[in-house]
């Protein structure tokens, strides 16, 4: 059974269809990119995985593992194992990082029947997994993301994937105008993170995070639909001949 298999989805948003028949399977062990340009459904169907209530599934189904991922919640779905890098960046006031990794991994455990980590505990794994990511020890007292700057707010994504070790991590790197050094960071995360049992869908609009994170799999988002799947070399295609082709291709 594949990590994830989503077969023929669409949601729609205010009466609005965004997706128009996803269909995508990762198998653990797999980096898969979704590429497209603004405004095509791309985080839409990262939210739409996370479980976000403004959209409406209208048809289709999502598997993650063995469970009918659309029915659960959308803390289930964490549980389960999926990690949504999007949700984690809003700000938390008063809340520091360190108390909100410690309730989710908890959460997260006591939901497998293992064991709570107590307070010693905890600490030594996110000091070691802060030393991992290279993410300054300052940043786990203060709040969730608050005041930090866009790299800070993806070492901390990375950190955050480091500690909770999701089976399927989904990382939409929205629009926000990631430098490079923020884009590497990402990219060093994701390759050490990577192994035999977890899989990666990185939804990104820049061609050159994907000569970082090298995928097994490149898919083509356009206008709620995937135009196109092939090998890392799609991405250098892409860079060289834009969407156009693509375009002309679906309409
Ligand atoms: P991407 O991440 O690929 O840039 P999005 O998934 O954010 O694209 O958006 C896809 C489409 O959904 C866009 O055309 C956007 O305008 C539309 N959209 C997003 N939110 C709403 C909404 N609340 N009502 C109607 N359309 C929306
Ligand atoms: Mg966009
Ligand atoms: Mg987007």
């Amino acid at each position: 059974m594949a990590l994830l298999e989503i077969r023929n989805l669409h949601a729609k948003i205010q009466g609005v269809e965004i997706l128009k028949g996803i269909n995508l399977k990762i198998e653990r062990g797999e980096t898969h990119a979704i590429m497209g340009p603004n405004g095509s459904g791309k985080s839409t169907l990262a939210k739409v995985l996370a479980g976000d209530p403004s959209y409406e599934v209208t048809d289709g189904e999502v598997f993650f593992q063995d469970r009918n991922l659309l029915e659960l919640s959308p803390e289930d779905r964490a549980r389960e194992g999926v990690f949504l890098g999007f949700q984690y960046p809003v700000e938390i006031p008063g809340v520091s990082n360190t108390y909100f990794l410690k309730a989710a991994l908890n959460a997260i455990r006591k939901y497998r029947g293992e064991q709570e980590l107590d307070a010693m505990e905890f600490l030594q794994l996110i000091k070691e997994r802060a030393k991992s990511v290279n993410l300054d020890e300052s940043l786990l007292r203060r709040p969730v993301n608050e005041g930090f700057s866009g790299g800070e707010k993806k070492r901390n994504e990375i950190f955050q994937l480091a500690v909770l070790e999701p089976y399927l991590a989904i990382l939409d790197e929205t629009d926000s105008g990631l430098d490079i050094d923020a884009l590497r960071t990402v990219a060093e995360g994701v390759n050490s993170l990577r192994n035999e049992e977890r899989g990666f869908l990185v939804i990104t609009h820049y061609q050159r995070l994907l000569n970082y994170i090298v995928p097994d799999e490149v898919h083509v988002l356009l206008r709620g639909r995937i135009v196109k799947t092939g090998g890392k070399e799609l991405a250098e295609e892409l860079e060289e001949s834009g969407y156009a082709l693509f375009e002309e291709a679906a309409a």
